[in-house]
């Protein structure tokens, strides 16, 4: 079994799932699971409906949903003949839902009413794509994966209870006789049948999650570029592509900002040893990266920038040290208000953290450490981290920066300067 995920790009048009649907043809013999994303922009469609219906504009929430809701007729419309009727009821009767809730008033909180609706940009997708597939006689079944991912009420960031849906997802592929089964990326459902999402860019992770519950043979990521690049094309003009990677080498780009992969995505694959690959979908023939458990040798430098960082001066207010009850007190802090540094630099009497800029969190940061320190507060910073860096690739990208803290090991060099 191999497990397939579509992102949003790759489904954005009706060129673009009749693009899908020829590559599926081309596997139609294996058995397949298919994650999609929402369309193009639509997780950022539906947002804007939350957000409004949460401030109290119903009007023009409805507005904005009836906008997102005819992009997926009309593509409905152009994809399916004989599918169409039976399509345009699926649909209706997920527009339907969203539509009674945004005839009420607010009770809950915001992350719940965003997850509520938000989670129907992969249900429109996947019931559209699956129609389709049908049409061009590929035969498939289409799961409301909120039957089966259980997760947590942490809502916009669930948590997935794998004890619950480790069996229910198994079943549900399992017992379904023909080869390929359709279902949606980034969302879940509690124990009281409230929709929950994953996170922006969940979808990645579902799909290592059912590769890793599945045991599959593989799991392949479907995207828009040739495979992973030593870093990103629009800011580094000589990136390559690496045609091989090892599971840590892609923990740490993604965790440090790298936007190819959901950081998320490859503790379930490390976990039962399942490669990634990362293809291109305009040209399935290229070969595109593979992510695995070898040792790699000979990695060109990996370049990764993550934007608006902010920089945390912390400075004993008496010119004590920083022993270890205000370093324990720290850490604390960090745990209640659920902050994490991406770089913490220690010295006698003072201290920096580096992490990224949430607002409010940053605020209630500063209030709590201003009982312990002097706290002084930078933003608007770039954290560049440089993995397998040489002296060629640190006189390139860093002598012209203004650099405020610099840290290095041997095999990665990161780097605070302004934006
Ligand atoms: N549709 C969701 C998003 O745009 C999830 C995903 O694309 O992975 O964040
Ligand atoms: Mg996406």
């Amino acid at each position: 079994m191999k497990i397939f995920k579509f992102g949003g790009a790759s489904v954005n048009s009706v060129e673009r799932i009749k693009n899908l649907g020829s590559i599926i043809k081309s596997y139609n013999k294996e058995k397949l699971v298919i994650i999609i994303s929402a369309m193009g922009k639509t997780t950022n469609g539906l947002e804007k409906v939350a957000s409004a219906f949460f401030k109290g504009n119903r009007e023009e929430a409805l507005e904005l949903f009836t906008a997102v809701k005819n992009q997926h007729l009309t593509t409905a419309k152009y994809l399916l003949v004989l599918q169409y009727n039976e399509c345009i009821q699926q649909l209706n009767d997920f527009f339907t839902e969203v539509e009674w809730l945004l005839h009420d008033k607010p009770v809950r909180n915001f992350d719940y009413y965003y997850d509520q609706i938000v989670c129907t940009g992969e249900l429109f997708s996947t019931c559209i794509i699956s129609h389709y597939l049908k049409e061009e006689k590929i035969n498939n079944q289409w799961l409301d994966v909120r039957d089966l991912l259980r997760t947590d009420n942490n809502f916009r960031d669930a948590g997935v209870q794998f004890e619950f849906s480790a069996p229910r997802i198994s079943a549900a592929v399992n017992e379904y006789a023909g080869n390929i089964t359709i279902t949606q990326g980034f969302i879940g459902a509690t124990d009281d049948n409230e929709s929950t999402t994953l996170g922006r860019e969940g979808s990645d992770y579902t799909a290592a999650i059912f590769a890793n519950i599945l045991n599959a043979a593989e799991l392949t990521i479907w995207k828009d570029v040739e495979g992973v690049m030593n870093a990103d094309p629009k800011t580094y003009q000589e990136a390559q592509l690496i045609k091989e990677l090892n599971f840590n080498e892609v923990i740490e780009m993604a965790y440090y900002g790298a936007q190819v992969i959901h950081p998320k995505t490859i503790k379930p694959l490390q976990n039962k040893n399942i490669p990634l690959l990362v293809k291109c979908f305009l040209d399935p023939s290229l070969e595109g990266t593979i992510i695995h458990h070898k040792h790699i040798k000979n990695l060109p430098p990996i370049i990764v920038n993550k934007d608006h960082q902010v920089l945390m001066h912390l400075k004993t207010k008496d010119f004590s040290f920083i022993g270890e009850e205000p370093m324990s007190a720290l850490y604390q802090i960090f745990g209640e208000i659920k902050v994490k540094p991406n770089l913490i630099q220690t010295g006698a009497i003072s201290l920096q953290l580096c992490l990224d800029d949430h607002n409010e969190k940053i605020g209630l940061l500063a209030e709590k450490c201003s009982e312990m320190f002097d706290v002084q507060v930078e933003k608007s910073l770039r954290l560049i981290t440089i993995r397998h860096y040489d002296e060629k690739i640190i006189q390139e990208l860093l002598s012209s920066q203004f650099i405020l803290l610099q840290q290095k090991t041997r095999e990665t060099i990161q780097t605070i300067c302004r934006m």
